[in-house]
């Protein structure tokens, strides 16, 4: 099969961890909510879209944050909730294909290739998939589809929030060129901001530049680039290998004398097992980006 007939989604929720915190505290819905530590030197895990509406982003420090937006409601947050949500939507994911790159907790790749035969078209698998998302989840999903995974993330990023988005191979030359540079993966804000000074500020004008100018500025990844910049990504959708074994050991601070007490811990680790191991499948505790 040749590369351009493979169908990839890339899912992401909308401000995952504050939606979560909004949906199971009514209190907090249509608030600025700011998910993430308090401390001198806490940075913003998560902004509700009322919060980036004052400018407040992920990764911003939190002092930074509570000035712009000082009525914003802070919220330490739970990792082990939003993990559970996170095996709740890959559970979901898993009605459709095996083919799931997760890439944190809140967002992966979908190869769904295989599935076009018994689901249809990507569109309706990812109008499925939010649907399913909003009504057993409460929670909203951006999903981008296309040939490839570049093309689906920027998809996915265009459609935000409560989105979806198709671009169909005939879209990507309507799409691509307008796009500023750091929409290209591997060109940060810093390169960006190198090109920008060069007059370079759009895709078109980055393909205007020729082999060896893109060699000199991009070095080994120009290759790379220069596919990029025309739409085209070979990677494939790296569903992660489950571990080999998992194992679980304790220390008591005294000895474990009778039958049931022995019991009682070989339950409670066989326990603690069996979730590792449904979790090892599951978005954000395999890779994190
Ligand atoms: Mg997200």
């Amino acid at each position: 099969m040749r590369a351009q007939d493979r169908t990839i989604l890339h899912v992401d929720m909308d401000a995952f961890f504050a939606s979560v915190e909004q949906r199971d505290h009514p209190e907090l819905r249509g608030k600025p909510v700011l998910v993430g530590g308090t401390g001198d030197r806490g940075v913003v895990a998560a902004a509700s879209y009322e919060a980036r509406a004052y400018g407040c982003r992920s990764a911003m420090p939190m002092t930074l944050a509570r000035r712009l937006c000082p009525q914003a409601i802070i919220v330490k947050g739970s990792y082990s909730r939003y993990q559970a949500v996170s095996e709740q939507i890959c559970d979901i994911f898993r009605q459709f294909t095996d083919q799931i790159q997760p890439l944190s907790i809140d967002e992966a790749f979908l190869d769904v290739t295989g599935s076009l035969v018994l689901f249809g078209s990507g569109e309706k698998i990812a109008q499925e998939i939010r649907s399913r998302i909003r009504s057993q989840i409460r929670l909203t999903a951006s999903i981008g589809v296309a040939t490839n995974k570049f093309l689906a993330k920027l998809a996915s990023d265009l459609s935000k929030p409560d989105g979806l988005m198709v671009i169909h191979p005939e879209m990507v030359e309507k799409v691509l060129p307008s796009l500023a540079v750091d929409r290209i993966w591997g060109i940060g804000t810093k390169t960006a901001q190198r090109l920008y000074r060069l007059g370079i500020k759009t895709v078109h004008d980055l393909r205007k530049m020729d082999d060896n100018w893109l060699a000199a500025h991009f070095g080994s990844y120009s290759h790379r680039i220069r596919e990029l910049i025309y739409g085209i990504d070979h990677q494939p959708v790296h569903a992660p290998d489950p571990p080999k074994s998992i194992g679980q050991q304790q220390t008591f601070p005294e000895d474990l004398l009778t039958q049931q007490d022995i019991r009682n811990v070989l339950l409670e680790q066989a326990q603690s097992v069996g979730g590792r191991l449904r979790q090892s499948r599951l978005p954000g505790s395999v890779r994190d980006r």
